[in-house]
Protein backbone atom coordinates (compact mmCIF):
# COMPACT_ATOMS: atom_id res chain seq x y z
CA UNK A 1 0.00 0.00 0.00
CA UNK A 2 1.41 3.59 -0.93
CA UNK A 3 2.28 5.64 1.39
CA UNK A 4 0.56 9.01 0.98
CA UNK A 5 2.64 12.25 2.79
CA UNK A 6 0.61 14.98 0.90
CA UNK A 7 -3.24 15.62 0.30
CA UNK A 8 -5.38 18.76 -0.84
CA UNK A 9 -8.84 19.58 0.45
CA UNK A 10 -10.60 21.57 -2.17
CA UNK A 11 -13.19 24.28 -0.19
CA UNK A 12 -11.77 26.20 2.85
CA UNK A 13 -14.92 26.40 4.31
CA UNK A 14 -16.35 24.86 7.85
CA UNK A 15 -15.36 21.39 6.72
CA UNK A 16 -12.29 21.70 4.53
CA UNK A 17 -10.05 24.13 7.02
CA UNK A 18 -10.94 21.67 10.02
CA UNK A 19 -9.87 18.71 8.12
CA UNK A 20 -6.74 20.72 6.67
CA UNK A 21 -5.99 21.04 10.35
CA UNK A 22 -6.01 17.79 11.64
CA UNK A 23 -4.38 16.64 8.46
CA UNK A 24 -1.27 18.95 9.20
CA UNK A 25 -1.26 18.04 12.79
CA UNK A 26 -1.01 14.33 11.94
CA UNK A 27 2.00 14.80 10.12
CA UNK A 28 0.73 15.48 6.52
CA UNK A 29 1.48 18.24 4.23
CA UNK A 30 -1.43 20.04 3.08
CA UNK A 31 -2.56 21.87 0.21
CA UNK A 32 -5.70 23.54 0.38
CA UNK A 33 -7.61 24.81 -3.15
CA UNK A 34 -10.73 27.33 -2.82
CA UNK A 35 -12.26 29.46 -5.69
CA UNK A 36 -12.49 32.01 -3.37
CA UNK A 37 -9.12 34.16 -2.00
CA UNK A 38 -10.85 35.09 0.69
CA UNK A 39 -12.20 31.75 1.79
CA UNK A 40 -8.68 30.64 1.59
CA UNK A 41 -7.48 33.74 4.01
CA UNK A 42 -10.29 32.83 6.58
CA UNK A 43 -9.27 29.36 6.23
CA UNK A 44 -5.75 29.53 7.54
CA UNK A 45 -6.53 31.68 9.75
CA UNK A 46 -9.44 29.45 11.45
CA UNK A 47 -6.44 27.12 11.09
CA UNK A 48 -3.71 29.54 13.30
CA UNK A 49 -6.58 30.19 15.85
CA UNK A 50 -7.40 26.28 16.14
CA UNK A 51 -3.44 25.40 16.85
CA UNK A 52 -3.12 28.23 18.76
CA UNK A 53 -6.23 27.28 21.30
CA UNK A 54 -4.17 23.76 21.34
CA UNK A 55 -1.16 25.47 21.80
CA UNK A 56 -2.61 27.19 24.86
CA UNK A 57 -3.77 24.01 26.26
CA UNK A 58 -0.42 22.97 26.08
CA UNK A 59 -2.21 19.59 24.15
CA UNK A 60 0.89 20.36 21.69
CA UNK A 61 4.52 21.73 21.92
CA UNK A 62 5.72 24.99 20.54
CA UNK A 63 7.27 23.26 17.73
CA UNK A 64 4.64 20.96 16.81
CA UNK A 65 2.20 23.98 16.28
CA UNK A 66 5.25 25.72 14.28
CA UNK A 67 6.00 22.51 11.99
CA UNK A 68 1.73 22.10 11.30
CA UNK A 69 1.47 25.38 10.50
CA UNK A 70 4.17 24.96 7.61
CA UNK A 71 2.56 22.07 6.33
CA UNK A 72 -0.25 24.07 5.45
CA UNK A 73 -0.18 25.88 1.82
CA UNK A 74 -3.09 27.39 -0.47
CA UNK A 75 -3.92 27.69 -3.82
CA UNK A 76 -7.11 28.75 -5.85
CA UNK A 77 -5.31 25.96 -8.97
CA UNK A 78 -6.77 22.57 -8.83
CA UNK A 79 -3.36 22.04 -10.80
CA UNK A 80 -1.34 22.24 -8.11
CA UNK A 81 -3.24 19.19 -6.61
CA UNK A 82 -1.51 16.90 -9.09
CA UNK A 83 1.04 15.59 -6.65
CA UNK A 84 -1.26 14.98 -3.93
CA UNK A 85 -1.80 10.98 -2.73
CA UNK A 86 -5.30 11.77 -1.30
CA UNK A 87 -7.76 14.82 -2.43
CA UNK A 88 -10.81 15.28 -0.20
CA UNK A 89 -13.38 17.57 -1.28
CA UNK A 90 -15.70 20.11 1.12
CA UNK A 91 -16.99 22.25 -1.30
CA UNK A 92 -20.86 23.06 -1.10
CA UNK A 93 -23.44 20.18 -0.93
CA UNK A 94 -24.66 20.21 -4.46
CA UNK A 95 -24.65 17.60 -6.91
CA UNK A 96 -23.43 19.96 -10.04
CA UNK A 97 -20.58 21.67 -8.16
CA UNK A 98 -19.24 18.16 -6.49
CA UNK A 99 -19.37 16.74 -10.26
CA UNK A 100 -17.42 19.08 -11.39
CA UNK A 101 -15.04 19.29 -8.57
CA UNK A 102 -13.99 15.73 -9.67
CA UNK A 103 -14.00 15.68 -13.22
CA UNK A 104 -11.52 18.55 -12.66
CA UNK A 105 -9.44 16.90 -10.08
CA UNK A 106 -9.26 13.51 -12.45
CA UNK A 107 -7.70 15.69 -14.98
CA UNK A 108 -5.38 17.20 -13.38
CA UNK A 109 -4.27 14.48 -10.71
CA UNK A 110 -2.05 11.78 -10.98
CA UNK A 111 -3.05 8.46 -11.54
CA UNK A 112 -2.53 7.17 -8.24
CA UNK A 113 -4.51 10.14 -6.58
CA UNK A 114 -7.67 8.62 -4.28
CA UNK A 115 -10.46 10.70 -4.67
CA UNK A 116 -12.20 11.43 -1.37
CA UNK A 117 -16.12 13.75 -1.30
CA UNK A 118 -16.73 14.85 2.40
CA UNK A 119 -20.80 14.79 0.98
CA UNK A 120 -22.62 14.62 3.61
CA UNK A 121 -25.56 13.23 1.36
CA UNK A 122 -24.87 12.63 -2.11
CA UNK A 123 -24.44 9.26 -3.61
CA UNK A 124 -20.64 7.97 -3.83
CA UNK A 125 -21.23 5.97 -6.78
CA UNK A 126 -23.28 9.11 -8.62
CA UNK A 127 -20.57 11.53 -7.71
CA UNK A 128 -17.60 8.79 -8.71
CA UNK A 129 -19.06 8.27 -12.00
CA UNK A 130 -18.24 11.78 -12.99
CA UNK A 131 -14.30 10.62 -12.96
CA UNK A 132 -12.55 7.71 -14.99
CA UNK A 133 -10.92 6.69 -11.52
CA UNK A 134 -13.97 4.93 -9.97
CA UNK A 135 -12.25 2.35 -8.14
CA UNK A 136 -10.24 5.06 -6.30
CA UNK A 137 -12.77 7.27 -5.43
CA UNK A 138 -14.44 7.01 -1.87
CA UNK A 139 -16.63 9.26 0.67
CA UNK A 140 -14.99 10.03 3.50
CA UNK A 141 -17.99 12.09 6.02
CA UNK A 142 -15.55 13.75 9.05
CA UNK A 143 -18.03 15.38 11.68
CA UNK A 144 -17.97 19.12 12.36
CA UNK A 145 -16.20 20.49 14.35
CA UNK A 146 -12.97 18.12 12.45
CA UNK A 147 -10.78 18.92 15.09
CA UNK A 148 -13.08 17.98 18.12
CA UNK A 149 -15.41 14.85 16.24
CA UNK A 150 -14.26 11.44 16.30
CA UNK A 151 -16.18 10.30 13.55
CA UNK A 152 -15.42 9.70 9.99
CA UNK A 153 -17.71 7.89 7.98
CA UNK A 154 -16.31 5.46 5.08
CA UNK A 155 -18.38 5.22 1.79
CA UNK A 156 -17.50 3.12 -0.65
CA UNK A 157 -19.18 3.61 -3.87
CA UNK A 158 -19.51 0.44 -6.18
CA UNK A 159 -16.71 0.09 -7.70
CA UNK A 160 -14.35 1.22 -4.48
CA UNK A 161 -11.42 -0.82 -5.01
CA UNK A 162 -10.31 -2.70 -1.55
CA UNK A 163 -7.27 -0.66 -1.83
CA UNK A 164 -8.38 2.49 -1.92
CA UNK A 165 -10.46 1.55 1.12
CA UNK A 166 -7.72 0.50 3.04
CA UNK A 167 -5.82 3.20 2.37
CA UNK A 168 -8.82 5.90 3.28
CA UNK A 169 -9.19 3.81 6.31
CA UNK A 170 -5.41 3.81 7.20
CA UNK A 171 -5.40 7.56 6.68
CA UNK A 172 -7.95 8.03 8.54
CA UNK A 173 -6.94 6.64 11.65
CA UNK A 174 -3.09 8.45 10.83
CA UNK A 175 -4.87 11.30 11.86
CA UNK A 176 -6.17 10.44 14.67
CA UNK A 177 -10.12 9.63 13.60
CA UNK A 178 -12.38 6.35 13.83
CA UNK A 179 -12.94 5.24 10.82
CA UNK A 180 -16.62 3.87 10.75
CA UNK A 181 -17.90 1.62 7.21
CA UNK A 182 -21.46 2.30 6.25
CA UNK A 183 -22.91 2.11 3.15
CA UNK A 184 -23.47 4.18 0.14
CA UNK A 185 -27.40 5.33 1.01
CA UNK A 186 -29.03 8.99 0.87
CA UNK A 187 -27.63 11.16 3.73
CA UNK A 188 -25.58 7.35 5.08
CA UNK A 189 -26.24 6.88 8.64
CA UNK A 190 -25.26 10.87 10.54
CA UNK A 191 -27.24 12.23 8.55
CA UNK A 192 -30.05 9.92 7.61
CA UNK A 193 -30.47 10.18 11.73
CA UNK A 194 -30.04 13.19 12.39
CA UNK A 195 -31.83 15.20 10.02
CA UNK A 196 -35.11 13.96 10.40
CA UNK A 197 -34.71 15.34 14.01
CA UNK A 198 -33.22 18.46 12.97
CA UNK A 199 -36.31 19.15 10.34
CA UNK A 200 -38.47 17.93 13.65
CA UNK A 201 -37.21 20.71 16.05
CA UNK A 202 -37.83 23.59 13.44
CA UNK A 203 -41.86 22.14 13.10
CA UNK A 204 -41.39 22.54 17.09
CA UNK A 205 -40.60 26.07 16.74
CA UNK A 206 -42.74 26.69 13.56
CA UNK A 207 -46.12 25.04 15.35
CA UNK A 208 -44.84 26.84 18.54
CA UNK A 209 -44.88 24.03 20.52
CA UNK A 210 -41.57 25.77 22.46
CA UNK A 211 -39.68 28.70 21.50
CA UNK A 212 -35.77 27.32 20.64
CA UNK A 213 -34.32 27.94 23.71
CA UNK A 214 -37.03 25.39 25.11
CA UNK A 215 -36.52 22.87 21.88
CA UNK A 216 -33.27 23.06 22.52
CA UNK A 217 -33.04 22.76 26.07
CA UNK A 218 -35.64 19.70 26.49
CA UNK A 219 -32.78 17.87 24.15
CA UNK A 220 -29.82 18.82 26.05
CA UNK A 221 -30.95 18.30 29.59
CA UNK A 222 -34.21 15.59 28.52
CA UNK A 223 -32.10 13.19 26.25
CA UNK A 224 -28.50 14.41 26.71
CA UNK A 225 -27.49 15.77 23.81
CA UNK A 226 -24.53 18.08 23.92
CA UNK A 227 -25.83 20.76 22.28
CA UNK A 228 -29.98 21.04 21.39
CA UNK A 229 -31.13 20.52 17.72
CA UNK A 230 -31.45 23.87 16.40
CA UNK A 231 -28.20 25.26 17.89
CA UNK A 232 -26.91 22.28 16.05
CA UNK A 233 -28.51 22.96 12.90
CA UNK A 234 -27.22 26.79 13.08
CA UNK A 235 -23.34 25.30 13.75
CA UNK A 236 -23.91 22.95 10.92
CA UNK A 237 -25.27 25.77 8.19
CA UNK A 238 -28.71 26.16 7.50
CA UNK A 239 -28.07 26.14 3.50
CA UNK A 240 -26.24 22.68 4.16
CA UNK A 241 -29.19 21.47 6.06
CA UNK A 242 -31.61 21.98 3.96
CA UNK A 243 -29.54 21.33 0.95
CA UNK A 244 -29.08 17.45 2.80
CA UNK A 245 -33.01 17.39 3.73
CA UNK A 246 -33.39 17.95 -0.32
CA UNK A 247 -31.39 14.79 -1.31
CA UNK A 248 -33.24 12.25 1.88
CA UNK A 249 -36.23 13.93 0.38
P1 LIG B 1 -18.88 25.92 3.41
O1 LIG B 1 -19.92 26.67 2.67
O2 LIG B 1 -18.44 26.40 4.77
O3 LIG B 1 -17.55 25.85 2.52
C1 LIG B 1 -17.56 25.48 1.16
C2 LIG B 1 -16.33 26.11 0.49
O4 LIG B 1 -16.24 25.60 -0.83
C3 LIG B 1 -16.40 27.64 0.37
O5 LIG B 1 -15.23 28.23 0.92
C4 LIG B 1 -16.49 27.88 -1.15
O6 LIG B 1 -15.80 29.07 -1.56
C5 LIG B 1 -15.80 26.63 -1.68
N1 LIG B 1 -16.16 26.28 -3.05
C6 LIG B 1 -17.38 26.31 -3.64
N2 LIG B 1 -17.29 25.90 -4.91
C7 LIG B 1 -15.99 25.58 -5.14
C8 LIG B 1 -15.27 25.08 -6.26
N3 LIG B 1 -15.88 24.82 -7.41
N4 LIG B 1 -13.94 24.88 -6.13
C9 LIG B 1 -13.29 25.14 -4.98
N5 LIG B 1 -13.93 25.62 -3.88
C10 LIG B 1 -15.26 25.83 -3.95
O7 LIG B 1 -19.39 24.42 3.47
P2 LIG B 1 -19.08 23.29 4.58
O8 LIG B 1 -20.04 23.42 5.70
O9 LIG B 1 -17.61 23.27 4.85
O10 LIG B 1 -19.49 21.98 3.77
C11 LIG B 1 -18.64 21.41 2.80
C12 LIG B 1 -19.03 19.97 2.54
O11 LIG B 1 -18.90 19.23 3.76
C13 LIG B 1 -20.47 19.77 2.08
O12 LIG B 1 -20.52 18.70 1.19
C14 LIG B 1 -21.20 19.41 3.37
O13 LIG B 1 -22.36 18.66 3.16
C15 LIG B 1 -20.14 18.61 4.08
N6 LIG B 1 -20.28 18.54 5.54
C16 LIG B 1 -20.65 19.64 6.24
C17 LIG B 1 -20.78 19.55 7.63
C18 LIG B 1 -21.16 20.76 8.44
O14 LIG B 1 -21.50 20.59 9.63
N7 LIG B 1 -21.13 21.96 7.91
C19 LIG B 1 -20.52 18.33 8.28
C20 LIG B 1 -20.10 17.22 7.52
C21 LIG B 1 -19.99 17.35 6.14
Amino acid sequence: MKEIGRIGVVGAGTMGHGIAQVAAQSGLRVTMVDVAPAALEAGVAKIGKGLGKLLAKEKISAEEHQRALERVSTSTEMADLAECGLVVEAVVEKFEVKAQVLEALDEVCGADTVLATNTSSISITRLAAQTSRADQVIGMHFMNPVPLMKLVEIIRGLATSQETFDQVEELTRRMGKAPVEVHDAPGFVSNRVLMPMINEAVFCLADGVGDARAIDDVMRLGMNHPMGPLALADLIGLDICLDILSVLN
